[in-house]
């Protein structure tokens, strides 16, 4: 009994339709899954009708990058439920500030002489949310880079030419925002913040006493003993252990839905730990993750 908690569609930087990923998850058995598209929840209505037909539980959520002393920290939001709240509507301004970065990155890459055209990248992210994965594939087409890889080594990672930053919420006020906004907050991929693994408790626990619920201990790209020694840190912090592949489709190849690089095992109890982590704070939208 295994589920993906960490899925990107078309309406971020994946390949795939929602309705596909659920096809995929319910192919390899899952029995919840959920979506976590980059600052938005664009892709909950389809996703959330396809895994009703298919009987699997499903969580609405998001992926947002904040800020961190020691390195990026990007936060899933699980239970956010698209319209209004604290949280959403916050990632309105962050969604405008993505566009605005998108037209400053086009800037970088003509001032370098790379003539992109910026409608060709709307028409790689599929009319939106676009992401630098999506000029990223527009450049190799373009044949200015081998491949994607290349695209950011040379242009678009930071500190590269082509990079430019975005304004991000600071990781305390997001986890605020997301418990306010009755959703539980969740630090992915953990090696990001930049941390030394004697470091991961304090870090931790600094951030389960301001409203963090859990943490991505089941990340596809770990190796088995870093797994475990994450869930062990979570269970001494009384912090939910979650997990997924971060699938993206073809943008991040040799990833599957489920079964991440093919020793993935995220546990269902993932799932219900993390709806009985929303807790009292809730605004309403009780009840069974749909
Ligand atoms: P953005 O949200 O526009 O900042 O783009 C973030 C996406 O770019 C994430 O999905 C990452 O997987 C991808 N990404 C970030 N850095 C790299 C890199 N160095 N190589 C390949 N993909 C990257
Ligand atoms: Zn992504
Ligand atoms: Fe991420
Ligand atoms: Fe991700």
């Amino acid at each position: 009994m295994a589920v993906d908690l960490h899925l990107h569609s078309v309406f971020s930087d994946g390949s795939e339709t929602p309705s596909v990923i659920v096809d995929m998850a319910a192919r390899v058995g899952l029995t919840g899954i959920a979506l976590t598209d980059h600052d938005n929840l664009d892709g909950v209505p389809e996703a959330a009708a396809a895994a009703a037909a298919a009987g699997i539980a499903f969580v609405p959520g998001t992926e947002i990058s904040v800020n961190w002393a020691s390195g990026p920290m990007h936060l899933l939001v699980y239970f956010l439920e698209p319209g209004e709240g604290p949280l959403q509507d916050r990632l309105e301004e962050i969604r405008a500030g993505r566009a605005n970065r998108n037209t400053q990155i086009v800037d970088r890459l003509r001032s370098l002489g790379i003539e992109i055209d910026f409608d060709e990248v709307l028409a790689e992210a599929g009319g939106t949310g676009v992401g630098r994965p999506h000029f990223a594939a527009v450049l190799v087409r373009m044949g200015c880079v081998a491949d994607v890889r290349d695209a950011f080594d040379r242009y678009l990672a930071k500190g590269r030419p082509g990079f430019v930053d975005q304004k991000h919420l600071d990781a305390e006020e997001a986890i605020a925002l997301a418990r306010a906004s009755g959703a539980v907050p969740v630090i992915a991929h953990p090696h990001t913040l930049g941390l030394v693994a004697a470091d991961y408790a304090a870090a931790f626990e600094y951030l389960a006493a301001v409203g963090l619920g859990g943490i991505e201990a089941y990340y596809a790209a770990y190796p088995l003993e870093m797994r475990r020694h994450l869930a062990g840190l979570c269970e001494n912090l009384a912090l939910v252990a979650t997990g997924g592949s971060d699938f993206h489709g073809s943008y991040k190849p040799g990833l599957a839905v489920g079964r991440g690089y093919g020793d993935l095992v995220v546990p269902d109890m993932a799932l219900e730990e993390l709806r009985s982590a929303r807790g009292g704070g809730s605004q309403g939208a009780e009840g069974p993750a749909r």
